[in-house]
């Protein structure tokens, strides 16, 4: 039988990338649908074949729990709501994916972790990129120091925000850019390095008179000083389209732009004083389908995701450092 979902949360990102994306699966199928809006259930029940006893409210979520179709909920709400479905999920002994950031602190992802392992289910976590063919190729060539040892990285991460909406409200979002679109520079040195940051520092640039602005910064930059020597500069933006990176050593880089977008991934190497100006990696499958054929496969041989929750939790944790060095105006160590 395929391992069945549950959609929480009907907005932008579930109608239009992930629920289409499960005819793709080789292993996952869209069982369920959970929703606050009576029309959005009619409408995608109808649309994707399910049934009304499949249908959910935030009210009768619980009820989840008797239904022996849904094996896991892939949690798709604003932030600040992401800890508390993934821990009534894990109650109702249902495995997690949850989207990224996993929350809005690291306090709230270690209790997600917690109650997660309580109830002997999985948590993992949306970051599609590590299923992208690009990334993965990038992060072979990185860590297997193809053009050289990697000395630098720089990531840019961006969009221009767009007015009213939960993304802006602090309470909602848990912060602005990083956040939403900086955490992605931050989740990509991580990986192309497979290291853990020691040291961040963060200088913010926010116009606070930009109503969108009110609450949530714009712009911040910051460096990640990593334990092999290498550093990764990155950019995180609400107000300039930004989406790559380039992984630099002493004469040579691999360039990925754009690099964590939804599709039209470009790669370039400069290696020995040539420039390859399109470098192609073996065909894989597309990212939304093999990230949600993932938690099925991880449950099926007892293994944990390689975007488990504590990788969620490592990026909130280096998020809440380089806040602090921001407002602080000074370096943050980061110590295991
Ligand atoms: P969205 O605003 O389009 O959808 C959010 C959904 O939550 C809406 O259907 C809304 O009705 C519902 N909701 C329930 N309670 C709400 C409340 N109190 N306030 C506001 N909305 C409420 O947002 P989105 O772009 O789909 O983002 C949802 C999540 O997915 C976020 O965590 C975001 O970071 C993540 N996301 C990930 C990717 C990715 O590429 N992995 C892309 C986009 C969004």
């Amino acid at each position: 039988r395929p391992f069945g979902y549950a959609v929480v949360g009907l907005g932008s990102y579930a109608t239009r990338q992930i629920m289409p994306n499960f005819k793709n699966c080789d292993h996952a199928r869209l069982v369920a649908l959970v929703s606050g809006t009576p029309e959005k259930l009619d409408r995608y029940g109808a649309e994707y074949n399910i049934p009304k006893t499949h249908r959910y409210s935030y009210a009768n979520f619980e009820r989840i729990r008797d239904n022996p179709d849904i094996d896991a909920v892939y949690i798709i709400l604003p932030n600040s709501m992401h800890a508390e479905y993934t821990i009534r999920a894990a109650r109702a002994g249902k495995h997690v994916m949850c989207e990224k950031p996993m929350a809005v602190s690291a306090a709230e992802c270690e209790a997600m972790i917690a109650a997660c392992k309580r109830a002997g289910t999985k948590l993992m976590i949306g970051y599609r990129s590590r299923f992208e063919p690009y990334n993965q190729l990038a992060i072979e060539l990185a860590r297997g120091a193809h053009v050289g040892r990697t000395r630098l990285i720089t990531a840019e991460h961006g969009f221009n925000a767009q007015p009213n909406q939960w993304r802006l409200d602090r309470r909602m979002s848990g912060g602005g850019s990083l956040m939403d679109i900086g955490i992605y520079s931050l989740n990509a040195a991580r990986y192309l390095t497979g290291e853990e940051p020691i040291e961040v520092s963060a200088v913010e640039a926010t116009d606070r008179s930009d109503p969108r602005f009110r609450t949530v910064e714009d712009r911040i930059s910051f460096l990640l000083r990593f334990p092999s020597g290498i550093e990764a500069n990155c950019v995180s933006s609400y107000s300039s389209g930004h989406n790559g990176y380039r992984v630099v050593s002493a004469d040579g880089w691999i360039d990925l732009e754009p690099a964590t977008s939804y599709e039209g991934q470009t790669m370039r190497i400069r290696k020995d004083g040539v420039t390859m100006p399109r470098v192609l990696p073996a065909p894989r499958r597309n990212q939304f389908a093999a990230q949600l054929d993932h938690l099925p496969e991880c449950v099926r041989a007892g293994k944990e995701p390689i975007v488990s929750g504590e990788e969620g939790l490592a990026d909130l944790r280096v998020i809440e450092a380089i806040y602090r060095s921001a407002r602080e105006r000074r370096h943050v160590s980061l110590s295991a």
